[in-house]
């Protein structure tokens, strides 16, 4: 199993509030344009590091391939806002919240191009993950297995006050 990331491709939020809104413009393209069940990604990062549920762990997600030895059988997809393929650059609280999945389900980041023909997720975060997924500022891999856990129980936090404000 691995965590396969995706970006949108899109315009990157200024603010929670504009990421809230590109999620919910994501889920009627997903949802209502394309007719699948819900996001095709399980969780989506605010450019702020926020953990968003697209369509949860407990459901395949859509995002991915149904070819090869890794597939939306066995992966799960998280999708960073903004195009890292023409300029965007992620923050090191984004890469914390990627981090945290990543412990959290014990498993390795992969770029969505290693299982299909596609340059996502851009760049600047295929770097990031073949260097590792080093981590500034004030997370470090320093802090060890404690801090990624401290930054995951943030980020789902995060998740669960979202969840209270959005009724989910
Ligand atoms: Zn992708």
């Amino acid at each position: 199993m691995s965590v396969v990331v995706h970006h949108s491709a899109g315009r990157r939020p200024v603010d929670d509030d504009a990421a809230f809104e590109t999620v919910r413009a994501i889920q009627r393209h997903h949802q209502d344009g394309k007719g699948w069940t819900d996001v095709a990604y399980n969780y989506l990062v605010t450019p702020s590091g926020r953990l968003l549920e697209g369509r949860g762990a407990e459901f395949q997600n859509g995002a991915n391939t149904s070819q090869g030895r890794l597939s939306n059988r066995n992966t799960v997809s998280i999708c960073l806002l903004g195009n890292f393929e023409t300029g965007d650059v992620l923050t090191s609280t984004e890469k914390a919240t990627v981090r945290s999945v990543c412990a959290h389900f014990g498993v390795p980041a992969v770029p969505h191009g290693a299982l299909s023909a596609t340059a996502c997720p851009g760049v600047d975060v295929r770097d990031w993950l073949a260097a590792g997924m080093p981590v500034g500022g004030a997370f470090s891999s320093a802090a060890g297995p404690a801090g990624v856990a401290a930054a995951y129980g943030e980020a789902r936090a995060a998740f669960v006050r979202l969840g209270k404000e959005l009724g989910l």
